[in-house]
């Protein structure tokens, strides 16, 4: 009899466990070429209904590292889940299956960005202006010298102007993560820019000139990358 009490119990155990770790199971915690984790909290953060975000939204830091990005976001009350270092390194300050507040007032396709969508950021100060003696100011005033600067329109205005471009490392890393993410189940038609989905239109420039590319090109990438991943040699679908 104790032994069959046991059993029962301990199936019963593991029966609860499942349950309440479910949507751990559906989306992963942790991103899986994370370098690091900053100021990772996921404590008072709700999870995604249906236990994995349905989307992404794509920002720039507006700060000259991973450190400094995580740190002025955290002390807002806000968060990313992904940062996107210069060298393309990933660090992570939430768990994926948990909601953060990255995109203020915004919508994309009829959904709220901030209950439905992953936040993935670049360090980038994003555009700049031109000042004497081949440097440049943030939109803070303060004179920095990025590594690349690129003239670009910001892909929604066609306002041309210097951008703190992000390198190759970087884009190659955010293309990963949402490949990674269209893997998991992601439409990605429900990727997008912050200047994309933000309210009113206009409201915010990122990512903008900072990648070599309008989201729109980026979706058309991912989906060509994933075309040719699933086709077979002969051009059929496998
Ligand atoms: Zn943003």
């Amino acid at each position: 009899m104790v032994l069959k009490r046991r059993s029962f119990t301990g199936r019963y155990y593991f029966y609860k466990l499942f349950k309440k770790e479910y949507h751990r199971y559906m989306f992963p915690k942790v991103f899986p070429h994370v370098k690091g984790l900053l100021h990772f909290d996921e404590s008072a953060k709700e999870t995604f209904a249906g236990g994995k975000p349905i989307g992404a939204v794509v920002h720039y830091t507006a700060d000259g590292d991973a450190a400094a990005g995580a740190a002025s976001l955290v002390a807002a009350g806000l968060g990313y889940h992904l940062i996107v270092a210069k060298d393309g390194s990933v660090y992570q300050m939430t768990s994926l299956d948990r909601k953060v507040w990255h995109a203020g007032k915004a919508a994309w396709r009829g959904h709220s960005p901030n209950q439905t969508c992953l936040a993935v950021a670049l360090v980038s100060w994003g555009f700049l202006r031109p000042s004497p003696g081949d440097a440049y100011r943030t939109y803070l005033g303060t004179l920095v010298v990025p590594g690349a600067v690129a003239w670009r329109t910001d892909n929604r205005f066609g306002i041309v102007q210097p951008w703190d471009a992000a390198t190759p490392a970087q884009t190659s890393a955010l293309e990963n993560i949402l490949q990674r993410c269209l893997d998991l189940g992601m439409d990605p038609d429900m990727i997008c820019g912050h200047d994309e989905c933000a309210l009113p239109p206009g409201r915010k420039m990122d990512p903008g000139g900072v990648l070599p590319y309008t989201m729109a090109d980026l979706r058309k990438r991912l989906k060509d990358d994933r075309q040719g991943n699933t086709q077979g040699k002969d051009g059929s679908s496998v």
